[in-house]
């Protein structure tokens, strides 16, 4: 089995997540007692919300870089961003290491794929659904991202760092998100990503009618398949 190296913290409300699905897809691919060789390296959250509110992304940058080295040198075989909105440093912290960096992005285009769908909708912070780093890799794959109107996209930014980052599920808020679903399907969305870690802790499959893709479980996903690509228990 390989080595799973978490850059987590962003926020740990998810990360828990992260650590609670990669353990329970190793034991469920190799049962027993299994569980997953992975190592975290958790971030201060509010030093890199600090840094991403000035647009201090190159010192956010070195930042993971730093933790992505220090995953590698202690013998992690992948790193994964654990957060979405980072991933606009993905290719500087790829750069800073040898081991492959699992792209959140192409994670989540293989779980579209799957579904035959190509037009989504995007709910994520402002960084994710306003800069060009998430739609335009979803487009190079063929995915054309419909992102909620301004107003929106501040309500559903604010809703991630005032209280999921913060572990507070308000139904008020689910309800909000689902407003917001329904206006990207009026917009031809045919399912929808959510492209923030946090947001399947309040919305479920359940709650729409259209696919859900949990960036959250899709990325941890494809670390366990990752991890147990073509092993034997070792
Ligand atoms: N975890 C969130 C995401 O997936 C937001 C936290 C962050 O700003 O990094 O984008």
């Amino acid at each position: 089995m390989k080595t799973i190296g978490l850059i987590g913290g962003l926020s740990w409300e998810s990360t828990t997540d992260y650590y609670r699905y990669i353990n329970q897809g190793v034991k469920a691919e190799l049962g027993g007692l299994s569980s997953a060789k992975c190592m975290l390296y958790s971030c201060n959250f509010e030093e890199v919300v600090r840094m991403q509110k000035a647009g201090e992304w190159k010192q956010a940058a070195m930042l993971l870089a730093d933790a992505a080295r220090k995953l590698e040198a202690g013998g992690c075989d992948t790193i994964l961003i654990c957060t979405n909105t980072m991933h606009v440093v993905a290719s500087e912290v790829q750069q800073a290491v040898r081991i492959p960096l699992l792209h959140i992005v192409d994670t989540t285009v293989e779980s579209i794929k799957r579904t035959g769908i190509s037009k989504v909708g995007l709910l994520g912070t402002r960084y994710t659904m306003e800069q060009s780093f998430y739609t335009d890799r979803l487009c190079e794959h063929g995915i054309e991202a419909i992102i909620p109107d301004e107003t929106d996209r501040i309500r559903v930014h604010d809703i991630i760092f005032d209280e999921l980052c913060k572990g507070e599920l308000k139904p008020a808020s689910k309800a909000e998100y689902l407003r917001i679903i329904d206006r990207l399907r009026a917009r031809g969305a045919e399912g929808v990503i959510l492209g923030c870690t946090e947001i399947p802790l309040l919305l479920k499959q359940e709650d729409v009618t259209v696919p859900m893709f949990d960036t959250t479980r899709i990325h941890a996903d494809a670390a366990v398949a990752f991890a147990l690509e073509a092993v034997a228990i070792s």
